[in-house]
């Protein structure tokens, strides 16, 4: 028989396996028998649609048979099975969440890595086994068909025979070596206790024969005896009570269903009865999976209805800005034949999200209470998520999403929240200023002012913050004030009035210097403000210098602008030197001086230099004189 070649991206997983030195190769018994739960869930699902199909729920069922003699182990089912085409389509192509992961460039990524992210699904067998076997009989088709491969090189896939719809997985263990003793997933207990670990909640029964000794009554005697073993609790994690499960069950539960490594950070129960009904187990991830922040990850939580799966991704029950959450629910008042369609338009799908949102919310802020170091960890990874909520929905979730922020705060040097600062404040300004960095911040010549007179300042480090801090635009009816920004004055009435004198002083010099920057600047003016720095860029408007930055780093940024005011320090020699050349009728070098400090202070601000070269020939030719 022709072997067929798998294709390029399975082979390389398939090779992953073979070779894998992966310690927890246990893992491959939950794939498969998860494998063997999905087939009787679509099973299960199919008979409840199609009255033709007799399915008896009480006979769907997994079974185990191990045999030492011939070092075998069998996963059977008696679920949808597969036709010729699926067997070929669905074994010979690795499954869609892995050959993502290929086209990253992750090839690099540790094994141990690959495997715990993603469901690497059927072909972990492979760890364990050196040739496979699947018969499988459709219950869409009268004919079995066998697929059978002994690694890499390829498969075969022939006719067969098989009286009952289901599969039957063969493993041919491989042999043992000097550190991996594959007989012991021969043994009864190994295998009830990979059972027991990884698949204690699948709802059907995972059946196996069970070799014990008895004694006989009357003889004394004691036998071994067969008996018929039921490996599994079969109530699903979901359904039970959060004090009867171990920490460790749930992160174990986690880590099938969601292929990650990590534990995750936050466990979420909830039982709700009521308008709507349903149980969920939701799960805060303690990392970012590789795609979050891109169009290719799907938000969603599963979908059961009374204990039958209805759908792997329900984006409808989950808020964007809590797309990072993944779990499941399982209600009684959801149609089982609910499709994406009809979805939307569902009321309790509806109210069901209503609820799920809010409990994620009450929990985050439980968190934050009561678990300040976690909390951090995942405004670390996700803050950005919920930024983005208050942003995109031009406010409309701030209410609900704005408690959930930390900024920077110059006063306690680490994150703190609004009302943190609102409670402690005087006045009704709640001062920030935005940047690349806490330590570029900090030696902002406004930031220096602000804090030297006794204001606490929120550090902005996050292209976003700015944005987000606008569209609040008031918390607890305070105003929001960036320390560039042109109105911001701390100073006394008394250094205003004299501030103002000097400037009107000026005012025909000033009226010379704007012409030469023309456009670029709004208005010249002093400052006492600054105390060693000569120049300083401020702006008058709802645009900022870091809001001008990002915005026209974005692929359409349509060159926004912001309203810049040059303010040049009143107490640096240079101002002495500016008013003199004025006095001196010396225009020409009076627009020198004005494009040097003009395009100084951008640079102190992270803009660009309009004209690099220019601004270089005047320098030199300045320092030549
Ligand atoms: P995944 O389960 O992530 O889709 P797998 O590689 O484990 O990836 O399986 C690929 C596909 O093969 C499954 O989606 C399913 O359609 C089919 N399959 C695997 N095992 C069985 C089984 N026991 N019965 C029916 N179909 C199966």
């Amino acid at each position: 028989m022709k072997k067929k070649e798998f294709k390029a991206e399975s082979k390389k997983l398939l090779n992953m396996m073979i070779n894998s030195i992966y310690t927890n190769k246990e893992i491959f018994l939950r794939e498969l028998i998860s494998n063997s739960s999905d087939a009787l869930d679509k099973l299960y699902y199919l008979s409840l649609t199609n009255a033709n199909l007799k399915v008896k729920k009480d006979n769907l069922e997994v079974r185990l048979e191990l045999d030492k003699d011939n070092r075998t182990l069998k996963i059977i089912d008696n679920g949808i099975g597969m036709t010729k085409e699926e067997l070929e389509n669905n074994l010979g192509t690795i499954a869609k969440s892995g050959s993502e992961l290929f086209k990253e460039e992750n090839d690099k990524k540790k094994d141990i890595e690959i495997i715990g992210q993603f469901g690497v699904g059927f072909y972990s067998s492979f760890m364990v086994a050196k040739e496979v076997e699947v018969l499988s009989r459709s219950i869409n088709d009268n004919s079995a068909y066998l697929w059978k491969s002994d690694g890499a090189d390829g498969y075969t896939i022939e006719e067969a025979e098989k009286d009952e719809n289901g599969t039957v997985i063969t493993l041919h263990l491989k042999d043992n070596t000097e550190d991996i003793k594959y007989d012991d997933f021969l043994e009864d207990f190994t295998i009830e206790r990979i059972v027991k670990k990884y698949s204690d909640y699948i709802k059907y029964p995972i059946k196996m024969e069970v070799e014990e000794e008895e004694e006989d009554k009357k003889t004394k005697e004691k036998k071994k005896i067969k008996h018929e073993h039921i490996l599994n609790s079969m109530v699903p994690i979901w359904k039970k009570k959060q004090k009867d499960v171990k920490e460790s069950e749930y992160n174990d539960f986690y880590a099938d269903k969601f292929y990650d490594y990590e534990k995750p950070l936050k466990v979420i129960k909830s039982e709700v009865e009521g308008l709507t009904s349903y149980d969920a187990l939701l799960f805060i991830p303690s990392h970012a999976p590789y795609n979050y922040y891109t169009k290719e990850y799907e938000k969603g939580l599963m979908l059961y209805s009374k204990g039958v799966m209805v759908m792997d991704k329900c984006s409808d029950l989950l808020p964007d800005y809590f797309s990072f959450v993944k779990g499941i629910v399982d209600s009684l008042d959801i149609e089982l034949n609910i499709s994406r369609e009809t979805m939307q338009q569902d009321k309790q799908i509806k109210l069901i999200a209503k609820s799920i949102e809010t409990k994620i919310k009450k929990e985050l802020e439980s968190m934050l209470k009561d678990d300040r170091e976690s909390y951090e960890k995942f405004y670390e990874t996700f803050g950005e998520q919920l930024k983005y909520g208050i942003y995109s929905s031009y406010g409309m979730n701030k209410e609900l999403l704005q408690d959930l922020l930390l900024f920077y705060s110059s006063k306690e040097d680490k994150l703190i929240t609004l009302s943190e600062y609102v409670e402690r404040m005087e006045g009704d300004t709640i001062y920030y200023a935005s940047g690349e960095s806490v330590d570029k911040i900090k030696m902002m010549p406004n930031v220096e002012e602000a804090i030297s007179k006794g204001k606490e300042v929120l550090f902005l480090t996050n292209y976003l913050d700015e944005f987000v801090i606008k569209t609040i635009n008031t918390y607890q009816e305070k105003k929001f004030m960036n320390v560039s920004d042109a109105n911001f004055d701390l100073s006394s009435d008394e250094e205003k009035e004299e501030l103002k004198k000097v400037n009107e002083d000026s005012k025909d010099m000033f009226a010379l210097m704007k012409n030469v920057l023309d456009s670029n600047v709004k208005d010249i003016r002093f400052t006492n403000r600054l105390k060693n720095h000569p120049v300083c860029l401020i702006t008058d408007g709802e645009v900022s210098l870091e809001m001008e930055k990002v915005l026209n780093a974005m692929p359409n940024g349509d060159n926004v602008k912001a309203s810049k005011i040059l303010e040049i320090n009143e107490n640096h020699p240079i101002s002495a030197k500016l008013k003199e050349l004025y006095k001196n009728n010396d225009k020409e070098t009076l627009e020198k001086y004005t494009k040097i400090l003009y395009e100084s202070a951008r640079m102190i601000e992270g803009l660009s230099v309009n004209n690099p070269s220019d601004l270089s020939n005047l320098i030199c030719e300045i320092m030549s004189k």
